[in-house]
């Protein structure tokens, strides 16, 4: 219990109800059950008070409240998070933003727009798309992840090679500070250069600034329908050349999805899937998908692509004809998290982006440190981008109370790929469980930096205290 006695505990229960109403405030440990998860590992922390407001201005009104008693606040999106980022580490009070979830506007003339953070991802696109309209970030969670949870953790997607992440795309935020006061970052225009740019500054902050509460979203014209392809590679190496010779190629394809064989493995094993999809004894595959404006414009990419797989497989590269074909090929890649959570399994996220030139090694590396720690790695993800994911398995009676052993894996494996010019977190965020390692990345005074930062916005440290910075 975070708050000093129950009767405080009490009275703020009871202004907080006046705040939102009885109905949107919870203190019932079955209400709160689900709330103390999100998606990562096995880890269920408690807390005292579930609120789930249902405007900015009684987000405002809380904050407000949690400041005067010194409460701790999380802010909770679709808890889809792999980092812990929306776990209540020091208890307290989850904030939910499930009844934020109007789309606002969408503008054709200006491109872009505006919507409520706690509209789930999908509900986003499919809206946008019916006004032949296109926002390319699709996470592989976007089924139940909420747009403000993509804007706290700079969200990338299988497309992101060809579109880029979260980022690029938000114009204008809507933010309750932590003293309660609600701010516009900047300006629903393509171009600003109206004083110190707040925007990208909360883009990524895992609900450690502020809560965000309305988010304008650039737009783009809808492409053409998707062509997907599956090639099969012998070598990972081969497979590996074959995305270095796309990179250095005239075309950006919307998605280059690497799936080691463990990774397909697995998931054709979940979904009951018959292999091989394109030969016997492969090492890896790879995913492409392929967007343009015209369908002339998506056969001359084809017909690239096929030319520089063929120069690294001799196998034949399985070319989606039609819409089942097609929800084959990409039912295997977005089940691979559930495949690897099936049976009581539990992983722990690896988000390491390394550049392009250093992928083979960096996956040999990791492979080579999780075989001397008798660790189970299973490799897939945006190979384009540098971004793999290259988590950590563990079978049902892990114990991880004592989890040593696998900080000493991510030790190495991100000092490795820092010293070759990568990043701990490509798209999943720091949150709670990577903070440890920042100090890898970070100088002293870069990391105090951020922490004044943090102050600055926070004095109190009510938001979110735990992620990202210790
Ligand atoms: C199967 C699976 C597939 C995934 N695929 C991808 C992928 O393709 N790409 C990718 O980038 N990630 C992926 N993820 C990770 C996760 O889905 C993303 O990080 C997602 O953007 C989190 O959104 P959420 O709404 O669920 O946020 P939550 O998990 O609820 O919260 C995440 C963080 O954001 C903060 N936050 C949430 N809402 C707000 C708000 N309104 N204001 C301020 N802070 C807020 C929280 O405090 C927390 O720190 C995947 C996860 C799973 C389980």
């Amino acid at each position: 219990m975070v708050t000093d006695t129950p009767l405080q505990l009490r009275k703020i229960v009871e202004i907080f109800k006046e705040i939102c109403t009885d109905r949107h405030v919870y203190t019932k440990k079955e209400d709160l059950l689900m709330y103390g998860r999100d998606q990562t590992l096995n880890f269920h922390l408690p807390f005292d008070i579930l609120v789930k407001p249902g405007s900015p201005k009684e987000i405002s009104s809380i904050l407000k409240v949690c400041n005067e008693y010194n409460l701790p606040i999380t802010p909770r999106g679709g808890g889809s998070g792999v980092t812990g980022g929306a776990l209540p580490v020091h208890g307290g009070v989850v904030l939910s933003l499930e009844r934020l979830n109007r789309i606002i506007d969408i503008n054709k003339v200006d491109g872009y727009v505006i919507a409520e953070s706690g509209v789930i991802t999908a509900n986003l696109c499919n809206c946008v798309e019916r006004h032949d309209l296109y926002f390319p970030v699709f996470p592989s969670s976007g089924a139940y992840s909420f747009i403000g949870g993509n804007v706290a953790e700079n969200a990338g997607s299988i497309n992101s090679c060809k579109y880029g992440t979260t980022s690029k795309y938000v114009l204008n935020l809507e933010v309750v500070l932590p003293s309660g006061e609600i701010i516009w970052t900047g300006a629903n225009v393509l171009k600003n250069a109206t004083g110190l740019n707040l925007t990208p500054l909360f883009v990524g902050s895992e609900g450690i600034l502020g809560i965000i509460t309305k988010v304008v979203y650039q737009l783009l014209p809808k492409p053409k329908p998707e062509v997907t392809l599956l090639a099969g590679f012998k070598t990972l190496k081969e497979a590996c050349d074959a995305v270095i010779n796309i990179k250095k190629s005239s075309i950006i394809p919307s998605g280059v999805e690497l799936i080691c064989l463990n990774a397909i493995k697995l998931t054709a094993e979940y979904l009951n899937e018959e292999l091989p999809l394109v030969a016997k004894n492969l090492d890896a595959h790879l995913l492409i998908s392929l967007q343009e404006p015209s369908v002339i414009e998506i056969n001359y990419t084809l017909e690239i692509i096929i030319s520089i797989l063929e120069k690294y497989t001799q196998e034949d590269i399985l070319v989606a004809q039609t819409d089942a074909e097609k929800e084959k090929i990409n039912r295997l890649r977005l089940n691979i998290g559930n495949a690897l959570t099936n049976n009581g399994r539990r992983y722990r996220d690896v988000d390491v982006c390394v550049p392009l030139s250093i992928l083979f090694d960096y996956i040999n590396k990791i492979e080579s440190i999780c075989m001397e720690n008798d660790i189970n790695v299973v490799c897939f993800g945006h190979a384009l981008d540098g971004n793999l994911h290259t988590n950590l398995v563990f079978n049902n009676n892990t114990n991880f109370s004592d989890d040593t052993p696998i900080k000493n894996v991510l030790n190495e494996l991100y000092q490795y790929a820092i010293s070759k010019g990568g990043v701990i977190s490509g798209e999943h965020g720091i949150g709670m469980l990577q903070n440890d390692f920042l100090a890898l990345q970070f100088s002293p005074a870069h990391l105090a930096l951020m922490q004044s930062i943090k102050h600055l916005f926070d004095p109190n440290n009510i938001m979110n205290p735990g992620k990202i910075l210790k």
